[in-house]
């Protein structure tokens, strides 16, 4: 009864909820904003919740004339999807199936190879050299039936960045017909100056999408909106893939204010991105490897010491993303969270 793909694919698995035995708990795992949402957002999503008898505007005309004048893109340029996954999984549907490949470094974004599972492409994974996307290796693997390729920049779970010279080399040698998908889900955390804004490099390249969030630096991952900026031509197909209403009202009312209070929540972000380094800080001079991040996250390769790490933590109440036998994701929250994790962290060896 079932498609031969659900046969290889186990299902997302976010990272639950942890509790210590005095009852704190420290959410550090799903790279979300730490701040609760501001009184303008709150107050235009109750006001949005009046009408939730009626179907959302399907067209989110609203939402992507918002989205147009926060980054300077014609709507037409604009594809809007129930979070930046399911534009992921409309990119996918636009241009994958049996047959064809997709190609993505590994590690990176966990959604990439489940959600390619469901198309029945193939997908290519190669490797990332010293924590980076190999953008080199990448480019030699594309074939005449690569379809999409993903760059996540900053990379998740990493942290780490390529450089505009290099991402533009090998958009160079990626061919017309096959998509390049530019994952910017942390772009706003990023203040290293050799990293493009990939919005500044989509004029005259037919085949570059970028993909942006509402959920990470414009606070609103439980709301679910995400989009994707590209040609007009590549944008039309993506938004035929669109399943119907599913960028709710409440959602649309809740990102246009937050696109509104653009600069208030980047003022949010600054915070976190000192944070940040304040813990990258701590952890360095405590002996630590820990790369530079250009995100809302840090990375711990802690190789054998990852799933012992994140059991460490939970016992104190601080919940962390760790990927067996490679390093842990810790997510930058509050200040007070932060150092939560500092002092739960600070009797584990990291060797
Ligand atoms: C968090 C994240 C997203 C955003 O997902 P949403 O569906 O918009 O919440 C997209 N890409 C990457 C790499 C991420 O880490």
């Amino acid at each position: 009864m079932f498609r031969s793909v659900l046969d290889a694919i186990a299902g997302y698995r976010p990272s639950s909820p942890v509790r210590s035995p005095d009852g704190r708990s420290y959410q550090l795992a799903a790279n979300e904003s730490a701040d609760e949402p501001l009184p303008a957002v709150v107050r235009a999503i109750a006001e949005a919740a009046l009408t939730v008898n009626r179907y959302p505007d399907n067209s989110c005309a609203e939402l992507i004339a918002g989205i147009s004048g926060a980054f300077g893109l014609p709507e037409d340029a604009v594809a809007v999807g129930c979070g930046s996954v399911a534009v992921t999984q409309m990119l996918l549907a636009a241009v994958a199936e049996p047959g064809v490949e997709v190609l993505y470094a590994r590690r990176s974004f966990e959604a990439y190879p489940l959600l390619t599972g469901f198309t029945g492409a193939t997908a290519v994974e190669v490797p990332l050299r010293d924590g980076v996307h190999d953008l080199e290796a990448m480019a030699d693997a594309l074939t005449d039936r690569t379809r999409l390729v993903f760059v996540c920049n900053p990379n998740n779970p990493t942290g780490t960045v390529v450089g505009r010279a290099a991402l533009e080399a090998f958009l160079d040698r990626v061919p017309a017909d096959c998509l390049v998908v530019l994952d910017e889900a942390y772009r706003e955390y990023v203040r290293n100056a050799v990293t493009p804004d990939g919005l500044t490099l989509l004029a005259g390249r037919p085949n570059l999408v970028v993909l942006r969030t509402l959920s990470k630096a414009y606070g609103l991952a439980g709301l679910r909106v995400g989009f994707a900026a590209g040609p007009p031509e590549v944008i039309a197909a993506v938004r035929k893939t669109y399943l119907p209403f599913s960028v709710n009202g409440v959602a649309q009312a809740a990102a246009v204010a937050a696109l509104r209070a653009k600069d208030e929540l980047m003022a949010r972000v600054e915070g976190t991105v000192k944070e940040r380094d304040r813990v990258r800080t701590v952890l360095t001079a405590r002996g630590w490897t820990v790369p530079v991040s250009e995100a809302n996250f840090l990375w711990l390769p802690l190789g054998d010491r990852s799933v012992p790490l994140a059991e460490h933590l939970a016992a104190a109440g601080v919940a962390v993303r760790p990927y067996a036998g490679d390093g842990v994701r810790l997510s930058i929250g509050s200040a007070a969270e932060n150092d939560a994790f500092l002092a739960a962290a600070a009797d584990f060896s990291p060797i």
